[in-house]
């Protein structure tokens, strides 16, 4: 069963087309890369599918029912491409912060918080500001906030910007193991080697509109001549 179906979506800022009646499903459990060039639309795609956004046109189905963000929110993990963190808490406070926001007790959050800051060597920084860490340690402790309330839905946006190769190994390492525990997820990027790397189905767009949804060999071998023109490396 899909546990996302995204029906022929549309939003609009002013009279310019974002996103012109896109649709795809993503099966329960897969790793679905959606793919493009900077401004293709994709993060206004991304909140539309986080309830950030409501769209102008379409319907999104989550479990087989209407998208309901209110009831929603928790089953879903958003890591957005600007990051959201308050950059005067401490990363600890932050944290736990983030994990209660999503619906975890006190405890249930100082335990989850205290298990990932360990797996990803990060108990130095628990007093450190946020604002004192440089950006790929900010993209690590976004990433561990975005994972603590177990989503089912996991909605990564360029989770890799920024980082060295050693933490990006370490987040693509958890991206599989959260994958083969059943989690879904949505990785945006615009980048071909890394969806080719990691995803098992992708959806290419472009200036808005769907190009070609696919196995990622199958988009590649369609597009292998356009993908540099419109921006994909
Ligand atoms: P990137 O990879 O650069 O983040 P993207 O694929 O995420 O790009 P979007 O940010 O969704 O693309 O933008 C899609 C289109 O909508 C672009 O043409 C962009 O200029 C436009 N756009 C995005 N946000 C706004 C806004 N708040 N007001 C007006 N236009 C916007």
């Amino acid at each position: 069963m899909n546990l996302l179906e995204v029906q022929h979506l549309k939003k609009y800022y002013a009279t310019h087309k974002a996103v012109d009646d896109i649709s795809f499903d993503i099966p329960r459990g897969s790793i679905f890369g959606l793919l493009g060039p900077n401004g293709a639309g994709k993060t206004t795609l991304l909140r539309m599918i986080t309830g950030i956004f409501y769209p102008d046109e379409g319907n999104i189905l989550f479990n087989g029912r209407p998208f309901n963000p209110q009831e929603d929110i928790h089953s879903i993990g958003y890591m957005p491409e600007e990051r959201g963190l308050y950059k005067k808490m401490k990363v600890g406070e932050q944290a736990l912060y983030l994990a209660q926001l999503k619906g975890l007790s006190e405890k249930e959050a100082r335990e989850k918080v205290k298990h990932w800051f360990n797996k990803f060597d990060m108990n130095t920084w628990w007093n450190k500001k946020v604002e004192e860490l440089s950006k790929g340690m900010q993209q690590k402790v976004q990433f561990i906030s975005t994972i603590l309330h177990n989503p089912s839905l996991l909605i990564l946006d360029e989770p890799f910007s920024g980082l060295d190769p050693l933490n990006a190994n370490l987040i693509k390492q958890e991206i599989f193991d959260l994958s083969q525990a059943g989690t879904t997820i949505i990785f945006s990027t615009h980048r071909m080697e890394q969806v080719e790397e990691i995803c098992d189905r992708i959806l290419l767009v472009n200036k808005g509109r769907k190009l070609l949804e696919g196995q990622v060999q199958e988009v590649k071998q369609t597009f292998k001549q356009h993908l540099f023109r419109i921006g994909v490396g």
